[in-house]
């Protein structure tokens, strides 16, 4: 790309924080704190699968990042520093200016500054690969294996409204404009619980973030632990978006339905207090939906305690 170095330089670099090495070496360099472990996570967004070709540029910028923050916060970890990495078909700068905005601000707003990455042409379509790297207290990060017996599920946010934005944007579903509006805000401008999420190690046990549909995610969970759980239906938090519509919708959107970037996580019942607490504090909602139990596999029980059947569990990338 003739423009490469140019176009680095316009959009993508900022001083780099202090004791750090960022954009402009071949290397970018900084320390962890002592007593810390590295976390860090990598997503590719491909334009036409991840995204649509016309989403609003700088909504892209700070999802492309949210979404690996939202894999920091899963392993209760700190943002310390992000790379970027773009394959761009053209040049076109006001898509650039949107994104770079977008990027940089989630990158501010969450102390994870871009330190570096790597811009190329490519034949067609946009790629967008971002890397994390935080940290966490050194054998502290909350892994998927360490659910037991007896642990409370709780999830943050709400769930089901990415699902219908996604069924709206792809044609499946007819949406009244305000249901839209909601749902849209859901799928293109999601919030993880990532300052919450840094407090959960030594709170919580086993933790994943909902990216591909509750159920299934839960279920990475309970093959990790190898353990079962029951989920009250009742005690999913519907999204307001999804109120009015037909209960099998939404309890396929609040099971199934993926890009949601909240976290699910197990912690003992004596930690409810302080969790609520701390969610509280960090000004998000924490709903207790389940437990852990001896086993295998993931049962749903209906407000007369019958297990429900789920037709899909969530978004397979292969299917
Ligand atoms: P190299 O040839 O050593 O890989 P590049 O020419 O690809 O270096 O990149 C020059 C500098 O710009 C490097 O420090 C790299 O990390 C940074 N960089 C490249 N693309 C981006 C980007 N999209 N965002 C942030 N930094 C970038
Ligand atoms: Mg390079």
């Amino acid at each position: 790309m003739p423009k490469e170095f140019d176009l680095i330089a316009q959009y993508f670099t900022r001083p780099a924080p202090e004791k750090m090495v960022g954009v402009g070496d071949d290397c970018a360099i900084f320390s962890l704190r002592s007593g810390h472990d590295l976390a860090t996570s990598t997503d590719l967004l491909l334009e036409g699968r991840h995204f649509f070709s016309d989403v609003d540029p700088y909504l892209l910028g700070r999802k492309a990042l949210a979404v690996n923050l939202s894999d920091l916060a899963a392993a209760g970890a700190s943002a310390r520093a992000c790379l970027l990495s773009l394959a761009l078909p053209s040049v076109d700068e006001a898509w650039l200016a949107g994104f770079s905005r977008g990027f940089l601000e989630m990158a501010d707003a969450h102390h994870c500054p871009l330190i570096g990455g790597d811009t190329t042409r490519s034949l067609d379509h946009i790629t967008i690969g971002v890397t994390v790297m935080g940290e966490v207290p050194r054998g502290k990060a909350l892994l998927r294996s360490d659910a037991q017996e007896g642990d409370d599920i709780w999830v943050t946010g709400c769930l089901g409204a990415a699902d219908l934005a996604l069924r709206y944007l792809s044609g499946s579903l007819e949406l009244d404009p305000q249901r839209l509006q909601a749902s849209r805000a859901a799928l293109e401008n999601p919030a993880p619980p990532v300052s919450f999420a840094t407090h959960l190690p030594g709170m919580a046990h086993a933790a994943i973030d909902i990216s591909d549909g509750l159920a299934q995610d839960l279920g990475h969970i309970l093959k990790a632990s190898q353990c079962g759980a029951e989920l009250m239906l009742a005690n999913l938090p519907m999204h307001d978006a999804l109120r009015g519509l037909s209960t099998d919708l939404q309890n396929e959107a609040m099971l199934a339905g993926g890009d949601v970037f909240q976290l699910c996580f197990t912690a003992a019942a004596t930690q409810r207090d302080a969790l609520q607490a701390l969610a509280e504090q960090h000004d998000i909602v924490v709903h207790r939906i389940g437990r852990i139990v001896n086993g295998s596999g993931l049962r749903v029980l209906d407000q007369n305690g019958q297990p429900l059947l789920l037709a899909h569990q969530g978004f397979d990338h292969f299917a």
